[in-house]
């Protein structure tokens, strides 16, 4: 299986991958090539990620039962929904107000209670639910965002694409010392980029 292939060995990863049906984070033609390992388009021009970054991530961000997580990013809301079934708690931001409401009506759908989904500038974080055990970035920044430094808890950990937009981005993955930061790189990815202030929808 390609998840395994990719380097994602965590049982708890690979579990919380099988459980979520990626098909209902997609629609139209795409949901039949929910299988594919490829990122695929969703609304707004953004896309639903490639399973093996999604569990190579996943697994880097090595979350538990006790997890307070905040992902930015919410996009189709798949990651969401996987993060879910590991963490405690996650909260997730989009930009997008579309793309949020229709997270939220799906995460509803699978039952995942314990998600929440915010419209809101995830390059702020969210200074209110803050601190965090584990944050993860899945749209790309030139550096990691300083707001988002700071609402990481000491011990805790930082996921997340660090790179110009439109070109190979790196993987970073951040460890909050109670001094400094320890950063180690796990690779090239592709993501969107991250942008400041909120979208402007379309009316629908
Ligand atoms: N995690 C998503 C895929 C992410 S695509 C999934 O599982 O489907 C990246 C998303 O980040 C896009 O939807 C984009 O609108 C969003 N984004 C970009 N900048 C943002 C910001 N500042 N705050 C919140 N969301 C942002």
């Amino acid at each position: 299986m390609s998840l395994r292939m990719a380097g994602v060995r965590d049982m708890d990863v690979l579990q919380a991958i099988e459980q979520t049906p990626r098909a209902a984070f997609l629609s139209g033609v795409f949901k039949d090539r929910a299988y594919e390992n490829v990122p695929l388009p969703i609304s707004c021009g953004q896309t639903i990620s490639q399973p093996t970054v999604v569990g190579l991530m996943t697994q880097a961000l090595d979350v538990n039962r006790r997890s307070t997580v905040l992902e930015i990013g919410t996009g189709s809301g798949y990651q969401a929904a996987i993060l879910s079934r590991l963490a405690r708690r996650v909260y997730t931001t989009e930009r997008h107000r579309t793309l949020a409401r229709a997270a939220r009506e799906v995460l509803a759908k699978l039952d995942l209670t314990n998600v929440t989904v915010i419209a809101g500038d995830g390059t702020l974080g969210l200074p209110d639910q803050a601190p965090f055990d584990r944050i993860l970035v899945t749209a790309a920044a030139e550096d990691p965002p300083a707001p988002l430094l700071a609402q990481l808890r000491p011990g805790g950990i930082m996921v997340l694409p660090v790179g110009q937009s439109d070109t190979v981005q790196t993987l970073l993955k951040v460890i909050k010392q109670d001094q400094g930061y320890d950063y180690q790189t796990l690779g090239e990815v592709r993501f969107v980029p991250l942008l400041e202030g909120m979208a402007e929808d379309p009316p629908e």
